[in-house]
């Protein structure tokens, strides 16, 4: 099963991922992470994206697109996988279906994980002091945040459009949201 998590940052959509990855057995790919380790291993790409991570503004949409087109050819991602963190705005989702296409392999469902923004707020700092992150610091949270709305909540809609939309609430403990997105997923794979 291909499946794209969509959420605010905060949203839980990386602790969600990681149980689905044990659940069914497929690679978690998370282009934060990917990002993450291309800073920390100092790459010419790493290089490029650390200032705009720093600010909490987006990647480049063609630096983005060769990294996840290297990561979904590798062959663990053949049998599905889940996508955390891209697509990001209306260009990479279309970037994606047309990547996907080629591949034949395309997106099975989109599962947006609904949350309060404020509540998103208040976790992403705990998370900073957590992961001593350089992009979590109050205002560049803020920004990502309005990144997140002007560019990224529409791509809610593309895939609502294209019917491959589900919404869960992601308020609650990790378990119950973990259960209302098996749910989706059961709904899903049975139609
Ligand atoms: P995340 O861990 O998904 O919150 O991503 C951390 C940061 O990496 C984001 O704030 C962006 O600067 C960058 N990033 C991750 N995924 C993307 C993407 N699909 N497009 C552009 N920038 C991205």
């Amino acid at each position: 099963m291909r499946i794209v998590l969509l959420g605010a940052p905060g949203s839980g959509k990386g602790t969600q991922a990681a149980l689905l990855v044990k659940d069914l057995s497929l690679p978690h790919i998370s282009t934060g992470e990917l990002l993450r380790s291309a800073v920390k291993a100092g790459t010419e790409l790493g290089q490029k994206a650390k200032a705009v991570m720093d600010r909490g503004e987006l990647v480049s949409d063609d630096i983005m697109l060769s990294l996840i087109e290297q990561r979904l050819s590798q062959p663990d991602a053949s049998e599905g996988f889940i996508l955390d963190g891209y697509p990001r705005n209306l260009a990479q989702a279309r970037a994606l279906d047309a990547l996907l296409d080629r591949l034949e392999q395309p997106v099975d469902e989109a599962l947006q994980i609904d949350i309060d923004v404020e509540m998103v707020i208040g976790r992403i700092a705990k998370r900073a002091a957590e992961e001593g992150r350089s992009d979590d610091t109050e205002e560049v949270v803020r920004n990502r945040m309005k990144v997140y709305l002007d560019q990224t909540a529409p791509v809610v809609d593309y895939y609502a459009q294209k019917g491959l939309l589900s919404r869960v609430l992601g308020e609650g403990t990790i378990e119950e949201v973990f259960q209302r997105i098996k749910g989706v997923l059961q709904i899903r794979s049975e139609n």
